[in-house]
């Protein structure tokens, strides 16, 4: 089944000038990029894209971080795209990533891990709604 799903280049992969080496990757892993544009998020909508994070421990941090720079979000479609598209960005901790997924290559840190990926198609349908609506 064709889906779509949600990538974002998080700050630290965009100032590091590998926005171009991650959409390779995407692109040569078959996925097709619909829509693509370079934003820089606000507070309100850091909180609704991360809703499901809130009162965790991390959480202020990880609004820091998606705040202090340019993200890039794509759109993507493919067979399958949402379960291939984490299979590529690797495991949330970049040191536990399988060798040669997104997050082994470019992530800085737990946090600072260098894109997000939706996890189901229920998050597919609800962050690309608050990021292309
Ligand atoms: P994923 O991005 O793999 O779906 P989560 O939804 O669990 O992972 O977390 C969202 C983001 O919050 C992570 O990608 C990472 O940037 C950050 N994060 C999650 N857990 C932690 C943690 N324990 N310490 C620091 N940052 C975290
Ligand atoms: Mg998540």
């Amino acid at each position: 089944m064709i889906q779509q799903t949600l990538l974002l280049i998080k700050p630290n992969a965009t100032k590091k000038n590998n926005i171009g080496a991650i959409l390779k990757m995407v692109e040569r892993n078959n996925f097709v990029i619909e829509k693509l544009k370079m934003m820089k998020m606000d507070e309100p909508l850091a909180e609704k894209f991360y809703a499901e994070h809130f009162g965790r421990d991390f959480y202020p941090f990880l609004l820091e971080f998606m705040l202090s720079g340019k993200i890039v979000a794509v759109l993507l479609s493919r067979e399958n795209a949402i379960p291939k598209l984490r299979e590529l960005v690797g495991n949330t901790d970049f040191e536990k990533a399988n060798l040669g997924t997104i997050r082994s290559l470019y992530a800085d840190s737990y946090r600072e891990n260098s894109v997000h990926a939706s996890d189901s198609p229920e998050s597919a349908k609800r962050e690309i709604s608050l990021i292309f609506s």
